[in-house]
């Protein structure tokens, strides 16, 4: 359950600034839909998200420009986005959960916390993407990945840049409604692999080593792959109920294999 005293629905984000930094225990609220999991929540000052015009999805030249409380849904069906990723983003989300949870979860309600069972987190994080916050400005999301915040923050919007030549998106869930028990994003961006792997079951990371073994490569063959995806198994795999850290790190051989294949094939 959770228990609200105030809820706050403030219209400018200095206003929501305001709120959420001097307030003890103010909570930032996007859909609720991870929040409402609580089994007991004690939340002094509600901050709502709604009013502050942090909805929808601009494309220019270079980028896509995503507000932090664009659903996952619009994410999954945005034409434009999709049509420019053929269709990478439908595919990253069209397992989670079903279509009213996607209607309501949020880009920045999933992208702030660094949630390690995200799909979502995983798929950006093999493109080149940037988060704007609203005091801490523009970073990138590997950065975020990796070091997080020094202070608490709120995430404005995300930009997907639109350098990429090819991308691929590959699962392993028991499930529709599970958690995926492993994901796996592959891009390849001016000529350059990156894959970013998540659900190890922790926060999704780089496969640096493997990149790096099919960056060096002159021609990419089923040797040099077979390499990449033994280095992606070396990674640190955790054990949960859904999966071994072993069975992950076999998994991940699978689906990294099939990610490179896709995006060599759409090369080619
Ligand atoms: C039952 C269930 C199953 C799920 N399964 C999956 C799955 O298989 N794969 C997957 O990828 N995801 C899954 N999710 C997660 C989902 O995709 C969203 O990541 C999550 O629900 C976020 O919800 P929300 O946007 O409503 O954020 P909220 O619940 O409102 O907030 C989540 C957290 O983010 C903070 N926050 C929200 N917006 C901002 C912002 N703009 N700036 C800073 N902080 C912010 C909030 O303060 C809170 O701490 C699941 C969620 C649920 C409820």
């Amino acid at each position: 359950m959770i228990r609200i005293r105030n809820l706050n629905k403030p219209k400018t984000m200095e206003e929501a600034w305001e709120i959420y930094s001097n307030k003890n225990k103010a909570k930032l609220i996007a859909g609720g839909a991870f929040l409402r999991l609580s089994t007991d929540l004690y939340i002094g000052e509600a901050v709502d998200l709604f009013d502050l015009n942090l909805n929808g999805i601009k494309e220019t030249e270079d980028a896509f420009t995503v507000g932090a409380m664009t659903t996952l849904r619009q994410l999954e069906t945005d034409s434009a986005l999709n049509s420019w990723f053929d269709n990478y983003f439908a595919a990253a989300l069209k397992n989670i959960v079903g279509v009213q949870l996607r209607n309501i979860a949020t880009i920045g309600g999933t992208v702030y916390p660094r949630y390690g069972f995200s799909d979502l987190i995983t798929a950006l994080l093999a493109l080149d993407v940037d988060l704007q916050f609203y005091k801490s400005g523009r970073i990138s999301l590997e950065d975020y990945m990796e070091k997080g915040l020094l202070e608490k923050d709120i995430l404005v919007e995300i930009i997907i840049k639109k350098n990429i030549n090819n991308a691929s998106f590959k699962m392993m869930r028991n499930s529709k409604g599970d958690y995926a028990i492993l994901n796996c994003g592959v891009s390849c961006i001016h000529g350059k692999y990156r894959i970013a792997i998540g659900g190890r079951p922790g926060r999704a990371v780089l496969a640096t080593d493997a990149m790096e073994i099919l960056n060096a490569a002159e021609k990419i063959d089923e040797d040099i792959i077979g390499k990449a995806c033994n280095a992606a198994a070396e990674l640190a795999y955790g054990t949960n109920i859904f999966g071994s850290g072993q069975y992950r790190s076999a998994m991940s051989k699978v689906l990294l294999k099939r990610g490179i294949r896709e995006v060599l094939g759409n090369d080619n």
